[in-house]
């Protein structure tokens, strides 16, 4: 037992003992890296088949010498697999059972036949010797892992070192053998010692050179993996400058970046947007409405008034949307004041008269349908008047078109002036304008009409014409039950043509109201 202790033995199985740990705690750092885990298990294959080896040497065990060498040989393989996992070659996993059951096979006939223990000494060391061969041929050739270049030769040559040992020990068998020497227990025999005291310290620098390996891999991969995160922050920061859209991540509400366009927008610079609540970014009354749906998870197309620091507010479509998961949160601010403003264009384009500015025919009709089933409702009173100026055809030809125009337009002002914001003033084509009285029964409505006649004596639209008279007739008409707009507008006619008949210049209601007035200019 003493011989035991004081032989390189027992370093050497101290030695892959640390290695069995470093391998451990390596595959522990390195997970999910291919490779440390089949370190670890070889190695302490490796530990398990030389402790049962020793338990051979101690009791004499036959069972003990087959497991313990088998064991050996099963952890150097395991440790080889990893090599190939690690370089992500095919798994020649079968050289695991080959090398086990080639030494299992003559280690039985040696146990049957008992021979001399030198010649299995020999067959343990060829397998053992010729096992990394492949591996260290992978490590050498490898071509497109140029990382790990320095790692894997150190490896290799360790692995080459421990191959040469291996072999020349398992010569020294074979002639021990040859010669019929004596058998020699193990730590008394040169050609055990001699792994012993070359080969494991070869195995420790190929370990040394297996963590190096890994190591060097993944400081590669993760230095990989800045530089992609970094171009994808520099692409994502492009993008945001690019887009015509204000861009700011939020999280708690607050601004945590903002893009440029986003500081013109609001007339705030970056560092001050940084930190604002993004309530402050529009004005009080979007405020609330911005309020009411931020505690939803995203916002789309949410039209609010966003204000800008030196301009003021102008009309702002938002969009919020979760980014990842650590509350951040995105949100994209559009100027749609063109569109706004467009709108509004358009929308007085298909409602307005273009001359006068007062309604059209088809928005008259809209605007009067409420106030109809209003009164069928509620049975409020309701005129219609109908206007014609009066000769209007010898204005144009005695003045011109234009001041014709003039005229249309200086009336309808002049109409607007004498009505209430409830009432309605249509133009309904050429010199003709229709008016919708609210609240207002036909006597109510023929004074008005008298007092806007009134007036109408006074209209000049252009100074430098003093003679140019203007004049119009009216038919005025009240609701009645049933009533429909033209039902109405036939009725204002038809007072209307009476009006003219009765010489232009007059206000004529149909059917005749109590209190009608047929007047007739001085
Ligand atoms: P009455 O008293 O019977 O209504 O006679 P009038 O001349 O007013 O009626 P008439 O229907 O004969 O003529 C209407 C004229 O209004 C004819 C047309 O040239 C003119 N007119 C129609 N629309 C416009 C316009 O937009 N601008 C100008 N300047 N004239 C217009
Ligand atoms: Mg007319
Ligand atoms: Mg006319």
């Amino acid at each position: 037992m003493s011989a035991l202790y004081f032989s390189p033995m027992l370093l050497g199985l101290c030695l892959l003992l640390a290695i069995a740990i470093a391998a451990t705690a390596l595959w522990l750092v390195s997970r999910p890296y291919a490779g440390p885990g089949f370190w670890m298990l070889g190695s302490w294959t490796l530990i398990a088949g030389i402790l049962l080896f020793i338990g051979f040497m101690v009791t004499g065990s036959p069972t003990l010498n087959v497991l313990g060498n088998a064991g050996q040989l099963a952890g150097e393989a395991l440790f080889l697999l990893g090599i190939f996992r690690f370089m992500g070659r095919p798994l020649p996993w079968w050289i695991v059972p080959l090398s086990v059951c080639t030494m299992m096979a003559f280690n039985i006939h040696y146990w049957v036949y008992a021979g001399n223990s030198d010649f299995l000494m020999g067959v343990y060391s060829t397998i053992a010797g010729l096992l990394p061969v492949h591996a260290i041929w992978v490590l050498m050739r490898a071509q497109d892992d140029a990382v790990t270049r320095p790692a894997r030769f150190l490896v290799a040559i360790s692995l080459l070192i421990y191959s040469v040992i291996t072999l020349i020990r398992g010569a020294l068998g074979y002639l021990n053998w040859w010669h019929q020497q004596p058998y020699e227990m193990p730590y008394a025999s040169f050609s055990y010692l001699l792994p012993y005291n070359f080969a494991i310290p070869a195995l420790v620098m190929g370990f040394v050179g297996v963590t190096l390996m890994t190591m060097q891999r993944i400081l590669a991969r993760s230095e990989y993996h800045a530089l992609a995160a970094k171009q994808s922050a520099q692409r994502f920061e492009r993008l945001l400058s690019a887009t015509s859209s204000g861009v700011a991540i939020v999280n708690a509400e607050r601004i945590q970046d903002a893009n440029t366009r986003l500081e013109q927008m609001t007339g705030r610079q970056r560092t001050e947007l940084v930190g604002l609540p993004i309530s402050l970014l529009f004005d009080k009354a979007s405020q609330s409405l911005l309020e009411a749906t931020l505690d939803r998870g995203s916002v789309r197309q949410l039209e609010l008034q966003a204000l800008h620091r030196q301009q003021g507010a102008f009309s702002a479509e938002i969009s919020l949307e979760p980014l990842g998961n650590n509350g951040d949160r995105i949100l994209e601010l559009r100027d749609i004041s063109h569109h706004k403003a467009l709108e509004a264009q358009l929308q007085t384009l298909a409602t307005r008269d273009p001359l006068t500015g007062v309604l059209n025919r088809r928005a008259f009709d809209q605007a009067v349908q409420p106030e109809l089933a209003r009164c069928e409702r509620h049975g409020h009173a309701l005129s219609l008047a109908l206007l014609d100026l009066d000769h209007f055809k010898q204005i144009n030809d005695q003045y011109g078109h234009s001041v014709g125009d003039q005229v249309l337009q200086s009336f309808t002002q002049l109409c607007q002036q004498h009505l209430r914001a409830s009432d309605r003033l249509a133009r309904f084509g050429g010199e003709e304008f229709v008016i919708l009285l609210v609240d207002t029964n036909s006597q109510a409505a023929i004074r008005l009409m008298q007092r806007l006649r009134q007036s109408t004596h006074q209209l000049q639209p252009d100074s430098s014409l003093a003679e140019l008279i203007v004049r119009f007739s009216a038919g005025v008409t009240q609701w009645q039950s049933g009533d429909t707009l033209d039902s109405m507008i036939r009725r204002a006619d038809r007072a209307l043509y009476q009006a003219k008949d009765a010489g232009r210049d007059q206000v004529r209601c149909w059917p005749l109201a109590n209190e009608t007035i047929h007047h007739v200019d001085p």
